[in-house]
């Protein structure tokens, strides 16, 4: 690669790529090919751009696992002829995507950004052009070795840098919308753009392996006082349902009645798997430190720690759409693969 730094943009859908239609003032997604009309700040940049879409951009609120392995191909196709990635994506589901594309790209070494926006480039307050500019420069950044500065899958929104897989979008009002609430973030941009580079993945130095597979047999069991048996059943006896992340109270804690533990019981004992994670937007899962987890331990729930839902999703839906066995995935199901979880 030359002493210019070239970045593929890829553009999915979402806020940050739609204009306002003058006359109509309808919102409508703009046209990639001439990004410098409405960001002329590109050009005065020192690192070459090349932008594609995937077929039909989507609100984020229609992404899914088709999307997902079409741009892990996308990042492969183009993968020696760029530095780094940066994805232009709606917010709404980001982090699920950001810790989709962490499974999907085994062994990355290069930079692959997700950036997007509160309000459309077009209008004058917009968030969309910091958000922009800065993911462009940080996926074009290299250390002193002239290495990439951030080789994982991250996201980057207002001035600041998350693991991808660690993040949630926890406002739909403030621009900064997002934070990665147990894990440090990558870099925060000021005046400078200061990198955590302790806390920034180490490549493994193995070429790069696309991993094209998520199953749709996963489910959200999202437990309240009162949940009923029914509804219970309804989600572990899905058909063909195989991974249920168990969204738990505090640390991994759920209802001790006989008729729950003798359905969390029947599903584990039908060979599904079954993700504890908690409830709270920080801390981590602690199976037995109350009694009222110490079941779900005994069983063979196995403890997300310190997890997000995107990620723990996310991660089921690849572990157990890959043809595995059973101790494979849960071995993967306590381990961390791309630094999702705490061990
Ligand atoms: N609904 C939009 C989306 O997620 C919001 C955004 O772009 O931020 O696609």
């Amino acid at each position: 690669m030359g002493v210019t730094p070239k970045i593929l943009i890829i553009y999915t859908g979402g806020t940050i790529g739609m204009v306002e239609e003058p006359t109509t003032k309808m919102l409508q997604p703009f046209d990639f090919t001439h990004l410098t009309n409405q960001i002329p700040e590109l050009t005065k940049f020192n690192i070459e751009l090349d932008s594609i879409a995937i077929d039909n951009p989507v609100d984020s609120s229609n992404m899914n696992p088709v999307i997902w392995v079409a741009l892990g191909r996308m990042i492969e196709q183009n993968y020696d002829d760029y530095d780094g990635f940066v994805i232009l994506h709606g917010s709404d589901t980001m982090a699920y995507t950001a810790s989709a594309l962490s499974f999907v790209l085994e062994n990355l070494s290069k930079p692959v950004i997700l950036t997007g926006s509160q309000l459309p480039i077009g209008v004058i307050r917009t968030d969309g052009k910091e958000n922009f500019l800065t993911a462009i420069e940080i996926a074009a950044a290299r250390n002193e070795n002239g290495l990439p500065m951030v080789p994982e899958v991250a996201v980057y929104f207002e001035y600041k840098l998350y693991r991808g897989n660690r993040t949630h979008k926890f406002s739909a009002e403030n621009f900064e919308a997002f934070d990665s609430p147990n894990y440090p973030v990558l870099a925060e941009a000021g005046v400078h753009i200061k990198y955590n580079q302790a806390n920034i993945w180490t490549p493994t130095g193995l070429p790069l392996k696309v991993n094209q597979w998520f199953s749709d047999n996963v489910a959200l069991l999202f437990l309240f006082p009162g949940i009923s048996p029914k509804i219970v059943t309804a989600i572990l006896e899905a058909p063909n349902i195989q991974g249920i992340v168990l969204k738990t109270f505090g640390s991994g804690n759920a209802p001790t009645y006989n008729w729950f533990l003798e359905a969390i019981q029947k599903s584990i004992d039908a060979g599904k798997f079954i993700y504890n994670v908690t409830q709270c937007h920080t801390g981590k899962v602690e199976q037995g430190r109350y009694e009222t987890s110490m079941a779900l331990l005994e069983m063979g729930v196995i403890s997300g720690r310190d997890i997000t839902t995107e990620a723990a999703l996310s991660k089921l839906m690849y572990l157990t759409g890959a043809n595995l066995d059973e101790d494979v995935i849960i071995d993967a199901m306590n381990t961390s693969l791309r630094g999702e979880m705490t061990i």
